[in-house]
């Protein structure tokens, strides 16, 4: 199928993203790496009159340490995530999880920003950022405000924005010492959407892990934390006793929904399974 006709504005500021936003409500769409827009175009599930390109936009763009945080504009694609030394060194979560997502061509254009605001439940970056504690940064004409990426995700492809505001960037804090970071995913082939992922990270001291964070995605409507089964992981040394009570306590938690090939009983058990990895990782 081909897109229905539309409009495109190249915005060339902030002020006029949000003009362009007021005046044409639900009717305009932006427009970032265009990795999912265009393709829900081109299936007709939405009909936008305009597409507003907020690729020209330098402030919502690049990586940068501030203070206790790693900023990432909106704009950065996945590659440049995967490329960055910055994120290896302060959130390696974030590299580990970069090839994951799609093909080469995609994440070449596939934007951070885009992939949060979408908000698909099997998609990475929304479990990583769960996982990481971050905050969202969302600008509109009336300033800034900044949401945790826990009240962000808040359904299937729904989230905290407002419809006159736009996600500028991600807020991430970094990686602290004795932290460790692991991501990993089960796919039917490499490039594909998950069947399940997961993104986790706690402090390892004293052959103990503490702090554990387990977010998976690819299991309910957004990407979900497991908080009784960190706690239960909490200041213990994972030998192979507390891992069976991690994954009785984790298949407990989570409510996966099937879908299309695979049932709550698969997914819950992909979701063990990268459990136990993941806790062996992390205390490797
Ligand atoms: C074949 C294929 C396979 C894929 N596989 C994966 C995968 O395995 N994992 C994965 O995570 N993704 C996957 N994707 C999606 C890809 O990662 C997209 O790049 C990403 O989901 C959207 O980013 P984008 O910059 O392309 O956004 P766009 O397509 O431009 O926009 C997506 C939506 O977000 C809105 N939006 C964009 N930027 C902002 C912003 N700054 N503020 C507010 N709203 C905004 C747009 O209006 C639109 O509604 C795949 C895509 C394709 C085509």
């Amino acid at each position: 199928m081909k897109a229905p006709s539309f409009d495109v504005v190249r915005a060339a500021s902030l002020p006029q993203v949000f003009d362009l936003m007021r005046q044409h409500g639900d009717g305009a769409r932006l427009l970032a790496g265009g990795q999912t827009l265009m393709a829900t175009l081109n299936m007709r599930l939405s009909e936008p009159a305009l597409l507003i390109d907020i690729n020209a936009l330098a402030e919502l763009r690049g990586i940068a340490v501030a203070g206790k945080l790693l900023r990432i504009g909106a704009l950065t694609t996945h590659t440049e995530i995967e490329a960055s030394a910055l994120v290896a060194q302060h959130a390696p979560l974030l590299a580990q999880a970069a090839p994951h997502i799609a093909h080469r061509a995609i994440r070449n254009l596939g934007t951070f920003g885009g992939s949060l605001a979408y908000a698909d439940p099997a998609a990475e970056w929304p479990a990583c950022v769960l996982a990481l504690d971050a905050t969202l940064v969302l600008r509109s004409a009336t300033g800034e405000r900044k949401v945790a990426a826990r009240d962000f995700f808040q359904g299937l492809y729904t989230t905290a924005l407002r419809p006159d505001e736009l996600l500028a960037a991600c807020e991430v804090p970094l990686l602290a010492p004795d932290e460790r970071q692991s991501f990993d995913e089960l796919a039917r082939r490499h490039g594909d959407y998950a069947i399940a992922g997961l993104a986790a990270r706690a402090l390892w001291r004293g052959g103990k892990l503490s702090d554990v964070k387990l977010a998976f995605l690819g299991l309910e409507d957004r990407p979900v934390r497991a908080p009784r089964t960190e706690a239960l992981l909490h200041g213990k040394a994972p030998d192979d006793a507390l891992l069976a009570d991690a994954e009785r306590a984790l298949r407990a938690e989570l409510q996966p929904m099937g879908d299309l090939t695979n049932g709550p009983d698969t997914k819950r058990q992909l979701a063990a399974v990268l459990m136990k990895r993941a806790l062996r990782r992390l205390s490797a």
